[in-house]
């Protein structure tokens, strides 16, 4: 028997913990946390710790699959690409490039290839269908930082090791461990906040176990966030407690936001929010008082109506503090793959450049909201899609109107699926094509390192050795764009990876502001010889990034090498003040009142006087859960069962429901019939549901989860109703009915 340690960043969620894995003839026997890892510093949450369960799920698929009339058959490599180049081909000449789309799901943040290999995938396809998980709980996120910062991957996070007071809204770091913020351990970071002395407050209509932790736990109506944060910023205003701090020469906007702040006073807002208006006060005057202080919003602000407000708020409420890229605020990281920039105005950031074909949603970052996509399938007519990739993901569980997108997958005339998995969605597609899994494949976080709150840098090389019939995702991709651009399933990969490597030297070499500007390209890609395709993409990237050795120009800059010779990571230390550096908008300033924002808030003034739904429908998440795949292993499901609807004891009172007995819940566009879980750790007028579920389907192979299909909270989730800016997915504060079963 040989046995070996491996050091290996963990794929599962946004923190990245490293993993230290105990092998033994080539299976992950063991899983701890890496006691050494520069960042997570051996915190570890049970995914992680069932890392090696995920990798050799017998469930996962290992070589690819071809439909046979209602299964499908496992085939060969080149068979399987054969039959997508003839089918895509076809629907091509038939309906043109306009018929076809992608979608593309979250587990691609969690890849090299993800990060690599998908973007000239998508480009390849020659179409504006491209949907993808971040408008179903995220992009109200980017529009506001591209509107306020003109650069939408310019977010900064909590800097929760440093700040005297933290505010969350929409968050549960203690079962998400963090999201558009990478914290690993984000739950022991929050207590040593209190350690030190500070304050910690959870603003949330459930008392989760973040709020149980809190200092206090302020309860708020569902989809309210934006109305109390308008109300903070009328307090900082009104009460003269606006202090911009160094921000003060780099802000424009200010008096707008006073003005439109003047419509939001805490007595306003106060029977919306469900907060007293003493409260608010109280707040925002805690927020100015405290030495440093941050306000972090996560997945509650952003899946609802006014998601960009409220994540335009939030921003602005840490401007105004004086918490805006200061430490112990909210700060901007510089990740080694990211570049210094000489300050200057950009181009700033636009959206709307193409429009969906149904119903005229705008183009947000390239993509349309996941929420047209059934309707672009299922409505006749020019530019119907009539094919579809997908890439890592399950929108028939993740998406709203779930039930109408399961129906409009099962008329596309081809469904190809990059997946591991024969899921609720895969089971509708012709071809699936399965990567590799992550421990045979190097990992590098493009997505998360750029949301971290510290600045660290982190290369895992392979964990397991190559599966020897398998294919690495970033060869799946490079096959499936030989396909699209035409140049044919057999063409050459290595071929299309050189040509990945030259076009990406050529870009660096001949940009002014990169390290290497004016270098000879054929000396670089010599200096990248000997790795892999990812690898080598990778290394240009580090080398020519803020910390790299520019290829020779730092000789004790970073390169790929270094940081395999350091599989604890390597510490760049705490985050540090990045304005004007990162503003890219055209005034070169922050643009703290975006036209376009300010343009919708007169529709949250006008939902001032809306009275707020009887009962509203939330999500919630379990510690053990992140992505559906995650339903089909043992030890992250058993016990006692947690697809359950939450009720507050009135709730069930008033409607009759009783604990551990079913009820059917039912929203304008669907009903689910699931057992009651009175609790008071839900606000009366809200029910929750935990959302990944409903693993019932016919022509899965997920046996795990069948066994415990628990109901899809998205049966019930509106595809109609959309944040107008940003056309995130509203999957918070659906008006339900619920009553006995
Ligand atoms: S918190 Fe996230 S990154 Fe850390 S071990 Fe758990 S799943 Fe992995």
């Amino acid at each position: 028997m040989t046995a070996t340690t491996s050091f290996h960043t963990c794929p599962l969620c946004e923190a990245t913990c490293g993993l230290e894995l105990n092998i033994e003839d080539g299976e992950i026997t063991r899983v701890r946390g890496d006691r050494d890892h520069v960042f997570s510093r051996g915190f570890i949450c049970p995914k992680g710790a069932a890392f090696g369960k995920l990798v050799h799920d017998p469930d996962r698929l290992r070589r690819p699959l071809v439909r046979d009339g209602d299964t499908h058959r496992e085939v060969g490599w080149d068979e399987a690409f054969a039959v997508v180049e003839e089918r895509w081909s076809a629907v091509v000449a038939r309906h043109g490039a306009a018929s076809v789309a992608a979608y593309v799901g979250n587990p691609n943040a969690h890849t090299m290839s993800g990060g690599q290999y998908l973007r000239p995938f998508l480009r390849s396809l020659g179409t504006t269908n491209v949907f993808s998980a971040s408008t179903v709980d995220q992009m109200p996120k980017h529009v506001a930082c591209g509107f306020l910062y003109g650069d939408p991957l310019a977010i900064a996070v909590p800097d929760i090791d440093r700040t005297d007071m933290i505010v969350l809204l929409g968050a549960n770091p203690y079962e998400s461990n963090g999201s558009l913020c990478t914290a690993p351990d984000f739950p022991g970071r929050l207590e040593a906040v209190q350690g030190r002395g500070g304050r910690v407050v959870v603003v949330d209509p459930r008392r989760t176990r973040t709020a149980a932790m809190a200092d206090d736990h302020i309860p708020i109506r569902p989809g309210a966030d934006a109305f109390l944060l308008f109300a903070l910023v009328h307090v900082l205003f009104a009460d003269g407690l606006v202090d911009l701090g160094r921000l003060a020469d780099h802000v424009v906007g200010l008096d707008d936001v006073e003005r439109l702040a003047k419509d939001f006073p805490p007595e306003a807002v106060a029977a919306r929010t469900g907060i007293t208006a003493g409260r608010i006060r109280a707040l925002a005057r805690e927020l100015a008082d405290a030495p440093t202080a941050v306000v972090y919003g996560r997945v509650g602000t952003c899946t609802v109506e006014f998601g960009t407000l409220a994540s335009w708020l939030v921003d602005v409420v840490n401007a105004l503090t004086g918490n805006l890229d200061s430490p112990g605020g909210a700060m901007f990281p510089l990740a080694p793959h990211l570049r210094r920039r000489t300050p200057a105005p950009g181009r700033g950031f636009v959206t709307g450049r193409v429009a969906s074909r149904v119903r005229g949603a705008p183009e947000v970052l390239g993509e349309l909201p996941v929420a047209v996509l059934a309707e672009e399938i299922d409505t006749p007519g020019a530019g119907q899609i009539r094919a579809i990739v997908t890439v890592a993901g399950n929108p028939v569980l993740s998406t709203p109107n779930s039930e109408r997108l399961d129906r409009a997958l099962a008329s596309l005339e081809l469904m190809v699926s990059v997946d591991p998995y024969l899921n609720e969605t895969t089971r509708h597609a012709d071809v699936i094509l399965p990567p590799t899994d992550s421990a045979r494949v190097g990992h590098y976080d493009f997505s998360f390192l750029a949301l971290a709150i510290r600045n660290t840098a982190v290369y895992s090389r392979p964990a397991l050795p190559p599966d020897p019939g398998g294919m690495d995702e970033c060869d799946i991709l490079a096959r499936l764009t030989s396909i699209t651009t035409g140049r044919g399933a057999d063409a050459d990969i290595d071929g299309a990876h050189d040509a990945m490597l030259t076009g990406l030297i050529a870009k660096a070499t001949g940009d002014g502001e990169s390290v290497i500007h004016g270098r000879d390209p054929a000396e670089i890609a010599e200096m990248v010889e000997g790795l892999t395709p990812s690898e080598r993409l990778l290394d240009v990237t580090i080398r020519t990034g803020a910390y790299g050795d520019g290829f020779g120009v730092d000789p004790d800059g970073l390169t790929l090498a270094t940081l395999v010779d350091n599989p604890h990571g390597i510490d760049l230390g705490p985050l540090q003040p990045r304005v004007p550096e990162i503003v890219k908008t055209t005034s070169g300033k922050i643009e703290l009142c975006p036209e376009p924002i300010a343009a919708d808030v007169e529709r949250l003034r006008g939902a001032l006087d809306t009275p707020a739904p009887e009962l509203v429908l939330v999500g919630r998440r379990d510690v053990r859960s992140n992505n559906s795949w995650m339903h089909n292993v043992e030890v992250l499901v058993k016990g006692k069962p947690r697809c359950t609807l939450h009720v507050h004891p009135d709730d069930a009172e008033r409607l009759g429901l009783a604990d551990g007995a079913p009820a059917r819940v039912e929203s304008r566009v669907g009903a689910v019939v699931v057992d009651v879980q009175v609790t008071p750790d839900v606000m009366a007028g809200v029910v929750s549901l935990p959302h990944g579920w409903g693993h019932d389907r016919p022509g899965t192979r997920m046996r795990v989860a069948a066994g415990r299909p628990g109901v899809n909270s998205n049966i019930l989730t509106d595809e109609a109703a959309i944040d107008p800016l940003s056309g995130n997915a509203v999957l918070n504060a659906i008006p339900v009915t619920v009553s006995p079963s």
